[in-house]
């Protein structure tokens, strides 16, 4: 929908045909319109948290809007998630374009950006963004969709079995803003080069894990920028659905609903508790602005931005 570039439901068929919904979110737009953890959203014009708020571009310091704690988190407090974006419908496409004005929420730059949905005849759920800024700007833009495959209201996604073609990942700290390192997750609990449940090993007492309560946190993909190579894949054994992502982003950020508490009512009656469903945010990493080892999210005046990611849906194949 326009508010926010929602992805308000995703209908795919399980092993059986049977066609479920399996995005969180809510039934009405009054829903979306109250608060909520940007269930579907396009969150921009900076995905994650920019630590203090702040960064510089050419020496110039620039000072964000903060809504957590010291941080700026996904584009401020109203970022593209609250925006009203302009529809333009295609064939089996919607192309949704919205302008950020010159200093909105502290960026810089007057910054229109797309987000196209197409829908495939491989079953793909395509999401193409483009942005482009009179002035030198920083961008970060992804999808904000929670998933549970089940499709079912008493299932949460413990059960799902994730693979993440990532070796290394990000570490934070307490206030989930990134130390700088590049750490290897072998021998680690948040390996998933190889398929594992989500659930496996979520109350680990590793470091990491409890800094997030759960997984939040970015992967360093092996294939950076490789639309070809298949990211992530997430199985839900019960259904037989299974989700595969192709990006051209270099990370994940694989979040598993750790701060959901059961007080939101979602679709139907559901409510929604801790880890009822995972997000997988194609990205470039949180706090590029001020990591001189993460690749730039600078967005030079006039350049063109450019991301895409598939989500491809399928079934298990006996
Ligand atoms: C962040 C979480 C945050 C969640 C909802 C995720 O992308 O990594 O820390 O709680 O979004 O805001």
């Amino acid at each position: 929908m326009t508010y926010g570039a929602i992805v308000t439901s995703v209908r795919v068929p399980d092993a059986k045909g049977r066609i479920d919904d399996v995005v969180l979110g809510f039934d009405t737009l009054q829903g979306y319109l109250g608060s909520h953890p940007y269930f579907g959203a396009v969150v921009g014009r900076f995905a994650n948290r920019i630590s203090n708020g702040r960064f510089s571009i050419g020496g110039v310091e620039h000072i964000l809007a903060v809504n957590d704690g010291n941080n700026a988190l996904h584009g401020g407090l109203k970022g593209f998630d609250k925006q009203v974006w302009i529809a333009n419908k295609t064939s089996a496409a919607l192309e949704l374009t919205y302008t950020s004005k010159d200093g909105e929420e502290g960026f810089p730059g007057n910054l229109t950006a797309t987000v196209t949905y197409s829908v495939t005849e491989e079953n793909e759920l395509k999401i193409s963004y483009t942005g482009i800024s009179d002035r030198d700007t920083i961008i970060n833009l992804t999808n904000h969709s929670y998933f549970n495959l089940s499709g079912r209201e008493d299932e949460d996604c413990l059960g799902h079995i994730m693979t993440i073609d990532a070796d290394r990942f990000t570490p934070v700290d307490a206030g989930l803003i990134p130390t700088g390192e590049f750490r290897a997750l072998a021998g680690t609990a948040l390996d998933f080069r190889e398929p594992t449940a989500i659930g496996h090993r979520i109350n680990a007492t590793d470091q990491q894990i409890v800094f997030g309560k759960g997984y939040d946190h970015n992967y360093v993909l092996n294939h950076a920028g490789s639309a070809s190579t298949v990211s992530a894949r997430v199985t839900e054994p019960k259904s037989g659905r299974v989700m595969q992502i192709y990006t051209t982003e270099p990370g994940i950020q694989f979040y598993t609903g750790n701060f959901l508490d059961g007080t939101l009512t979602g679709k139907g009656i559901r409510r929604y508790n801790q880890h009822d469903g995972f997000c997988l945010e194609t990205q470039h990493f949180p706090d590029s602005p001020n990591q001189k080892s993460f690749p730039s999210t600078t967005l030079k005046a006039g350049d063109f931005y450019k991301s895409t990611t598939v989500y491809r849906f399928s079934v298990i194949q006996h």
